[in-house]
């Protein structure tokens, strides 16, 4: 079966979640499923193979991604974390999402100057999550090599805030 076939009968679709109006995809189904989690992990290493030094992953789906993929990778995982949860000092982005405000930190040392990163995240809705990494990542001297979501909600409009930067979505409603 075709990754994006299984991401579509294993993910779950959750209306009015977090709030009324809002329409979750839940994701965890295709995570909890051996296969699916390694044909995810293995599809969204295959668009970027050989272009990229460390895997940076969002707080907290977004983290399990970043580390199956930086160990099958043989590379290095970023921590881009929610505010407060980093000892040392940080470089901090704030953004708008569909539902919240938000910011995200990395911190400003852990990733080398002119080193490539991966960014991986469950869904791209906004791009705002995936924006304000973009910036983190160029903060600290790096470049980002591209993104990789699970899922992309295309009516959100996050691939034309993330415009310039290579997007790689397995299944895009
Ligand atoms: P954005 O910043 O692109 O608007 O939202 C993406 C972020 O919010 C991601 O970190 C993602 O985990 C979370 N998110 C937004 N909508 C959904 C959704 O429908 N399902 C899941 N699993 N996460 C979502």
């Amino acid at each position: 079966e075709p990754i994006a076939e299984t991401i579509e009968r294993l993910g779950a679709i959750v209306p009015d979640y977090p709030k009324p109006g809002v329409v979750f995809r839940d994701l965890t189904p295709v995570f909890a499923d051996g296969p699916a989690f390694r044909g995810v992990v293995d599809a969204l290493l295959a668009e970027y193979e050989g272009r990229f030094d460390y895997v940076a992953g969002v707080e907290a789906r977004g983290f399990l991604l970043a580390a199956a993929a930086a160990y099958a990778a043989d590379k290095g995982v970023i921590t881009i974390r929610k505010p407060g949860k980093l000892p040392r000092r940080v470089f901090s982005e704030s953004f708008s999402m569909e539902y919240s405000e938000n910011t995200l930190e990395v911190h400003q040392d852990d990733i080398p100057a002119g080193s490539r990163v991966l960014i991986l995240d469950d869904v791209l809705a906004t791009g705002g999550t995936l924006g304000a990494t973009a910036r983190l990542i160029e903060k600290a001297g790096a470049v980002v090599a591209g993104f990789g979501v699970v899922l992309e909600l295309k009516d959100l409009g996050g691939r034309a805030a993330l415009a310039g930067y290579p997007v790689h979505a397995l299944v895009a409603y």
